[in-house]
């Protein structure tokens, strides 16, 4: 039977990566894959990780199954880091997923179950896995206006705009922070825009929050997410402990369900752990138990907080650095924005020609939609970039 199976298009990143690793050229730069590095080029595991799973292995005496949404300590040391005080624990439905890609399928399968003619909304561009999951799982997308090429800052009277066209039983999909591909993000003032928009319209709004801590802090990063989620009857928040607990193939994630009526939670929360069963039954639990150990443990805490925040600020450093390079070199203030981007990506804004002269003549790799992720940078290469994106005419 299988001789009806096509093979799937190729992932445009992975294949990248295989170019990079071919390229015998010495100072060849990675600005492809979405991991964060440290300056040496390393993704690291977190010390206060690394504590937590010592002791974890010292001291758990089993390995049975915990429950279909995860352990509930899990569940509510998530909670508490992305909605802090802005609600009530008993208004928060909530699952653990394997990372924030399981979370966010969750979320879209949850919304089909209430409504099967669902549609999303989706930014234009987007993380190309929002598109691939809603594809197969055959749910219309809706793309509205996000991104400004011309000054690599969010469309908003275009995004406002488009999201006027959405209507109860509606989906939209939003960044919560550091917005994956673009690196542009709404302002505070935008976001209650776009809150006014999302209750004027009645459409559900869910908040795809995979790098908080990597943008402005963890409480500034949280702060669009909560104002949404206080300010709507419902909302869906996906989230993804890949990033800022560095856990990444430990597939940690949580997915959330707020309603301001505490009578809908009961419903959601059942739910959630009915599509956890039908999926894939327990949820992983070693990334899981690890991040829950570090944030409930003072000490633990703090040593994350402090890690993330270097890996934060240093970030911002080299946006900074690359941005003032690429002033002095092109003598114009046109990619100033690269400075005012958060979190790990910025698009640069080159042609498909560009990005392709950039690979075969400097060995820049960067995604064909010349995203470029900052971590893939340190102090010595971010000069190299510069001069090679102005030689490469962009
Ligand atoms: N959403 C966005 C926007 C992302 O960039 C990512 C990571 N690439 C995720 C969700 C989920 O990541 P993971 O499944 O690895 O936790």
């Amino acid at each position: 039977m299988f001789e009806t199976l096509r093979t799937q298009p190729p992932d445009k990143i992975i294949e990248l990566m295989k170019l990079y690793a071919d390229d015998p050229r010495e100072g060849k730069i990675d600005l492809g894959v979405g991991v964060y590095k440290n300056p040496d080029g390393v993704t690291p595991v977190m010390r206060a990780i690394k504590t937590a799973e010592k002791r974890l292995w010292e001291d758990q005496t089993t390995k049975a199954y915990v429950g279909l949404i995860g352990d509930p300590a899990f569940n509510d040391a998530m909670v508490a880091l992305v909605m802090g005080d802005a609600i009530e624990r008993a208004q928060v439905a909530s699952a653990a997923t394997p990372g924030g890609t399981g979370a966010v399928r969750q979320a879209f399968e949850l919304a089909r179950m209430a409504n099967p003619d669902l549609r999303v909304f989706v930014s234009d561009p987007t993380w190309p896995n929002h598109l691939s999951i809603l594809k197969h799982l055959k749910i219309e997308t809706v793309p509205y206006r996000y991104f400004d090429n011309a000054t690599g800052t969010v469309d908003v009277p275009g995004m406002l705009a488009d999201l006027e066209q959405a209507k109860p039983g509606d989906i939209v999909l939003l960044h919560g922070c550091c917005h994956n591909p673009t690196g542009a993000n709404p302002g505070a003032g935008h976001w209650r825009e776009i809150v006014a928009v999302l209750k004027q319209s009645g459409a559900t709004p869910m908040i795809d929050l995979a790098y908080q801590g990597f943008g402005d802090g963890l409480e500034a990063d949280a702060a669009p997410t909560r104002l949404v989620a206080t300010s709507l009857p419902e909302t869906l928040i996906a989230v993804s402990c890949s990033k800022n607990f560095g856990v990444y193939r430990e597939r940690t994630g949580a997915l959330m369900a707020v309603a301001q009526d505490t009578d809908r939670v009961a419903a959601l929360q059942d739910n959630l752990a009915y599509l956890n069963r039908q999926n894939y039954s327990f949820p992983p639990d070693h990334g899981a138990r690890a991040v829950t150990m570090v944030l409930t443990d003072p000490e633990l805490r703090a040593d994350w907080e402090a890690e993330l925040e270097d890996m934060r600020t240093g970030m911002l450093r080299l946006r900074e650095q690359l941005a003032a390079e690429l002033r002095a070199r092109s003598g114009s203030d046109r990619f100033g924005f690269i400075a005012e981007h958060r979190g790990m990506f910025s698009r640069l804004g080159a042609t498909p020609d560009q990005v392709q002269r950039l690979r075969d003549d400097h060995g820049v790799y960067m995604v064909g939609d010349s995203r470029m992720n900052i971590a893939g940078l340190n102090e010595k290469t971010v000069p190299l970039l510069a001069e090679a994106i102005v030689k490469a005419g962009v």
